[in-house]
């Protein structure tokens, strides 16, 4: 049978388990009563969805809402999972291959109206049928004083009762009265286990940095934490090894991991982490799983992560035993073009193709963020936050400005020269740099050639790489890198909207003698 981490991905297509998920899914999947409460859009489908495909039998899904019903049927559907629900919307086709999913013990996940609980036929079917788990959504609907109660929701527990299977309640409602008349009405004595959201990890100080010469910018993060455990990883097994080669000739005690060593070396550098003090280990994603180690002082991304998903489980894995830990996340235009690049040549259908692109963007956002780093982060999970005081942005605010007539400029760049051509020579065009390849394509006799001499190269590349982290350009895979201008940026170019950018991060590059990459 696949782990739930192959499900994850192959079924519904995502990377990385959101904050609590894991630990939810297991706990499900391993039979346990369970309550969880989640903030809305924190996931809390996954959570049922995914052990109901690893338990054997099939899992009664009660929800109160019909459209949601149908849209969560669709969705595992076209998944390839057998899915189906009993609602009064369904043509007597959709009823029809319900029961003989029910009948030869297809079905994986059956979805329910709690108005059908009130009749015996279903009794009787459910009775009959191979059930091993009762999932309940928004569960909140049990509770008597609550403005949404459902009177058919208290027939829940007698239907847990009577099949005597695990159940699984979930809400967005956090209060303790409700949390305990749910756990009285739907679980009848049994104390589940409660999850209880708090995803923040107050803990973890946050911050990014943007590309500028980022080898030295790992080795001075990590010189400023000489002999803590750390994890420094990287978008490729090839700077696994080179940077913990680097780190070595710096004195550091460190190794590299990712999935292309064989199996032995690679459980001799988790070993060697669980058992020593101060080691860093350079690694690629495959680093993490089994890693447990309470005390890893630092994490820091020489690249982009793929999404924020993976973005906070592998800052997660820091300071884990509460005490105060460091990451650092570098990123620059080249990690956005192979991320987009990865999605655009994927195998995955378009519809998916697009939420990864969406998902890309949120951690893009949260790269260029102008306020609180954790707030943001937090907001993006469903849980809202005060400023946090320990990120980066908190400490130093970001300097900003109105830079809708810099975007203007650019994108016009970008639209008259047909969104053929990358930063570097849209950024010539600006400047009015007459270059060979400028004059060849008689982009000098262009309205916007010299139109943006305010900015230097380097700013300009910092004002590029803004607009790509907001998703107003994205880079074209099948074009090397050329810009196109996005439904985003339509607003700006036609003045109806304005857009603020970070100065500082444009000063910070017209003071680096590094390109700002
Ligand atoms: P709710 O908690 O409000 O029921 P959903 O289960 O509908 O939230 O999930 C909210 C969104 O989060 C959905 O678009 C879903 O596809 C997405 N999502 C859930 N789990 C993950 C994950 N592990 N990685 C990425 N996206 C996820
Ligand atoms: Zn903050």
């Amino acid at each position: 049978m696949s782990s739930a981490r192959d499900l994850l991905s192959s079924v519904f297509g995502f990377g990385d388990f959101r904050p609590g998920q894991e630990e939810i899914v297991a706990a499900v999947a391993r039979g346990e009563n369970t309550l969880a409460i989640m903030p809305t859009g924190g996931g809390k489908s996954l959570c049922f969805q995914l052990p109901a495909l690893v338990r054997a039998g099939v899992t009664v899904v009660i929800s109160p809402l019909i459209a949601l019903m149908r849209d969560q049927v669709r969705g595992l559907q076209a998944a390839g999972v057998a899915a189906g629900a009993l609602t009064s919307g369904n043509t007597d086709e959709e009823t029809d291959a319900v029961w003989r999913g029910l009948d030869d013990g297809s079905l994986k996940l059956l979805y329910m109206a709690p108005e059908r609980l009130g009749s015996s036929g279903t009794e009787q079917m459910l009775n009959r049928a191979n059930v091993s788990l009762i999932a309940v959504d928004e569960a909140h609907c049990v509770s008597q004083w609550g403005h949404d109660f459902r009177p058919d929701y208290l027939r829940i527990g007698a239907l847990r009762a009577a099949l005597d299977v695990p159940l699984a309640a979930f809400t967005a409602t956090a209060d303790a009265e409700t949390r305990e008349e749910i756990i009285a009405r739907l679980f009848g004595g049994i104390e589940p286990r409660v999850f209880l959201g708090g995803f923040d990890r107050p803990n973890l100080h946050l911050a990014f940095g943007a590309k500028n010469g980022p080898r030295r910018q790992i080795l001075d993060f990590a010189a400023a934490r000489k002999g803590q455990s750390g994890i420094v990883y990287c978008a490729s097994r090839a700077k696994t090894e080179t940077l913990a080669a680097a780190l070595r000739d710096a004195k550091h005690n460190a190794c590299h991991y990712h999935g292309g060593m064989e199996a032995g070396p690679r459980r001799a550098v988790e070993e060697r982490f669980a058992r020593e003090d101060g080691l860093v280990v350079c690694a690629t994603v495959a680093f993490g799983m089994g890693v447990d180690k309470p005390d890893i002082r630092w994490v820091a991304h020489a690249d982009l992560p793929k999404s924020i998903e993976s973005y906070y489980q592998e800052i997660g894995r820091a300071g884990r035993d509460g005490a105060p830990a460091e990451t650092l996340t570098l990123y620059g235009p080249d990690d956005i073009r192979l991320r987009r690049t990865q999605i655009d040549e994927g195998l995955a259908p378009d519809a998916r193709k697009g939420a990864d692109h969406g998902r890309l963007n949120a951690l893009l956002g949260l790269a260029e963020a102008l306020g609180c780093r954790r707030q943001r982060l937090l907001a993006y999970f469903g849980e809202t936050a005060d400023p946090c005081g320990n990120c980066d942005l908190c400490e130093t605010p970001p300097e900003i400005f109105d830079g809708t007539e810099a975007v203007r400029k650019a994108l016009s760049a970008v639209l008259r020269t047909e969104e053929n051509f990358g930063a570097g020579h849209l950024i010539d065009i600006l400047l009015g740099n007459a270059t060979d390849k400028v004059t060849a394509r008689h982009h000098d006799a262009l309205p916007t050639f010299g139109v943006g001499k305010e900015f230097n190269k380097r700013e300009w590349q910092a004002v590029f790489r803004q607009m790509m982290g907001r998703d107003l350009v994205r880079p074209v895979a099948e074009r090397h890198g050329a810009l196109a201008m996005t439904e985003a940026a339509r607003p700006i170019l036609r003045g109806e909207a304005g857009i603020e950018l970070r100065r500082d991060v444009i000063a910070a590059a017209a003071r680096e003698n590094r390109p700002a990459v």
